[in-house]
């Protein structure tokens, strides 16, 4: 039930128009958000890379509605590529990218082109790419340009959601050499005929697929903080005997940097997922819906102001 409000708040113009402008807003964005220029991308890329963290950087944006913007969205992983190689902090940093900001949503081929043009700059840069997944109706559009793209540049990650029914053979696709997969529960509200409703079942899908891909070919990214999935993850790592340079941990920005940080000490890769630009409210409004306990750090901040 909080989970749909926050999702409708999170399409109201009226409500992003009064968190905008609350006082508290600024420290709570800090907490998830590197800040709203290229800048505070290499700032915060550089502070993570230092402590031991691979990164990959979202451009914030989804709704992308004309050629324009979708160029724009380009222009900036252009920019932000060039910028992080010259600071030498690829191959350590790569970039997410959603189609729907490249313009999926209007037009495919110009999407497919864009993400194309984002790929080529990731490979003169020396780092990748990886395709963010988006609510179920884009899942074939994406896997068809993810495997477009992978004929030229091979090393482009794709994303699945452990709450699709169909991922698990999906993961059977993917799982094959060369493949970067990331795995995660999935983000967006979708109906019972596509996806689990449970989280019982959405974390047993999660541990079927995880199985599928620590004992595949590919490059697994564990995307997911909770805990009884992360040590399940080692265990399956010592039986397939994946030794800890052939896969990651990933999680979020702001999000049990603790954890992130026991991760890399115990030996493993874990990359952080590091949101910036203006377009915060969309991606800020989904973390509070996936787990409604994070409305008490607003809380905090609203009461420590
Ligand atoms: P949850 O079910 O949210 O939490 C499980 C447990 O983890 C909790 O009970 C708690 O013990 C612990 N936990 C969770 N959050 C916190 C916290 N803030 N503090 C302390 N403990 C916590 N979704 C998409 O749909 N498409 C994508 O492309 C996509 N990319 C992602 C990339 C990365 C790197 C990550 C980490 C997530 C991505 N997601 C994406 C979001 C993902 O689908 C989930 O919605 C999100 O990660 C929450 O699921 P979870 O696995 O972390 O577990």
């Amino acid at each position: 039930m909080l989970r749909s409000v926050i999702l409708a708040a999170s399409r109201s113009s009226r409500v992003e128009r009064l968190v905008a402008t609350a006082p508290f807003s600024r420290d709570v964005v800090r907490r998830f958000v590197a800040g709203a220029q290229t800048d505070d991308a290499l700032r915060a890329t550089r502070e993570l890379v230092d402590g031991g963290l691979a990164v990959t950087l979202d451009h914030l944006g989804e709704d992308t509605v004309s050629p324009e913007q979708a160029t724009a969205v380009r222009d900036e992983y252009l920019t932000l590529l060039g910028r992080l190689a010259e600071a030498g902090l690829t191959p350590a940093a790569e970039v997410s990218v959603k189609l729907s900001a490249l313009g999926q949503a209007f037009d495919e081929q110009l999407a497919y082109d864009n993400a194309r043009a984002i790929c080529a700059a990731a490979e003169a840069a020396q780092t990748t790419v990886t395709l963010d997944m988006e609510d179920h109706t884009t899942t074939d559009s994406t896997l068809d340009i993810l495997a477009k793209l992978r004929k030229d540049y091979p090393s482009t990650g794709a994303v699945l959601q452990a709450y699709l029914r169909r991922t698990e053979s999906d993961c059977r696709d993917l799982a094959t050499a060369g493949s970067r997969v990331r795995l995660c529960k999935g983000a967006y509200k979708e109906p019972e005929s596509v996806a689990y409703q449970s989280p019982r079942e959405v974390d047993k899908s999660y541990v079927r697929c995880l199985n599928i891909l620590m004992s595949g070919d590919g490059f697994p990214m564990l995307a997911t903080h909770d805990p009884r999935l992360i040590a399940i993850a080692e265990d399956r790592a010592r039986w397939f005997d994946r030794a800890p340079d052939r896969f990651e941990f990933q999680m979020l920005y702001g999000i049990r940097p603790e954890e992130q940080d026991r991760l890399v000490g115990d030996g493993y890769t874990v990359r952080t997922y590091v949101p910036y630009g203006d377009d915060w409210y969309g991606y800020l409004m989904r973390r509070l819906a996936e787990r409604p306990a994070n409305l008490a750090f607003f809380a905090r901040a609203l009461t420590s102001r």
